[in-house]
């Protein structure tokens, strides 16, 4: 249930309403929005009786919210999330902005190297730093990332090149670390059900950005988006990095449906990784550009200076070149929407 109340409506009148919330045993979620104040009943059993608030003063209308989540859904905010991100909140995604390229290795290297692709891949086009400081891997024998020197040097690179990070957390106890070196959290796919991590990642000062789990629904996805948006946190980003399925071709499915489904159903941003989704570089491009295609508001993909000596995800990591290319389809498919939307306005 949502109990709507005008834009205009009094503290006392919210109040009012989050408390006959409470007094059925309930939680209100209060989400402000241009023209309105929602309030989001949470934790009921079964339908809530919209008789309790509807005579409230302030109030306009209750809705009953038809879809298992809630706060991550346009019923409850129709306007589009833009996602803000670094220290002047420089780097914007979401709604109709234009979409952002996300770069970087897989996994943060010496510093030497890891500051010279970042470097590059800025001049690429990327907006954003990725690399993965602590890497979870399937095997324990292998390469788990450099841990906290690797932090150290994400923040030679941001001081370097200006670029925001983005880098993967793995667990409670690394997140102050994480957010000392960090402007964006990513919840890898192995984690997007570690309800307790994004219960933490809630309160954390910066955005959030959520991978889509192996073989995770789309309804199961968004609802460990609620787990953040009912913490606290509004600046969550839902990533689609492919998932397990019957097809042997790729290292996994690029489940690309998903992107105009959440663009309907959700106001957070949706970003793309075509690099996990395929596992092979040469088809890294393609799939960006059909991610692009279809609506993703951020691409995240594994560039490097020297691809075949990348540490870790080697045979999908692309080179500066066609880093370079991805980021120009970006360009001149922002550049078509503009004149698209130009030509349906004037029509
Ligand atoms: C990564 O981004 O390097 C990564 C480990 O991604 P995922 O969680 O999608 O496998
Ligand atoms: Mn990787």
């Amino acid at each position: 249930m949502l109990v709507i109340l005008d834009a205009r409506c009094t503290e006392a009148q919210c109040a009012a309403v989050e408390e006959a919330v409470r007094a059925i045993g309930c939680t209100p979620l209060p989400v402000a929005g241009r023209e309105r104040t929602a309030i989001c009943v949470t934790g009921n059993r079964g339908p809530v009786d919209p008789g309790r608030f509807a005579q409230l003063p302030g109030v306009r209308e209750c809705i009953a919210v038809t879809k298992p989540w809630k706060l991550v859904g346009r019923e409850v905010q129709p306007e589009s999330t833009v996602v803000r991100i670094g220290p002047r909140g420089e780097v914007a995604i979401g709604g109709a902005l234009p979409p952002v390229v996300i770069a970087g290795p897989c996994s943060v290297e010496t510093e030497a190297r890891t500051v010279a692709i970042a470097h590059a891949v800025k001049a690429a086009g990327a907006r954003l730093f990725r690399a993965g400081a602590f890497k979870p891997r399937t095997s324990p024998y292998d390469f788990q990332g450099l841990g906290a020197e690797g932090l150290a040097t994400l923040q030679v690179v941001r001081r370097e090149t200006g670029l925001p990070i983005v880098s993967e957390v793995v667990d409670r106890e690394s997140l102050d670390a994480m957010v000392e070196a960090v402007d964006v959290l990513q919840v890898g796919a192995r984690n997007m059900q570690n309800f307790s991590l994004l219960r933490a990642l809630a309160a954390a000062p910066c955005p959030v950005l959520l991978k889509r789990g192996p073989a995770a629904t789309l309804t199961e996805w968004l609802m460990a988006a609620e787990y953040l948006l009912a913490g606290g946190k509004r600046d969550v980003l839902l990533c689609e990095r492919g998932i397990r399925s019957f097809s042997d071709h790729s290292r996994n499915t690029l489940d690309l449906n998903v992107v105009p489904l959440v663009r309907e159903l959700s106001h957070l941003p949706i970003v793309v990784d075509p690099s996990h989704g395929v596992g092979a570089r040469d088809r890294v491009r393609p799939m960006a550009r059909a991610a692009l295609a279809c609506g993703a508001h951020a691409l995240l993909i594994e560039a490097h200076v020297s691809p075949m000596t990348s540490y870790t995800d080697a045979a999908q990591t692309i080179d500066v070149a066609t880093l370079t290319g991805i980021a120009r389809d970006a360009e001149v498919l922002a550049r078509l929407e503009t004149v698209e939307r130009a030509t349906i306005g004037a029509q």
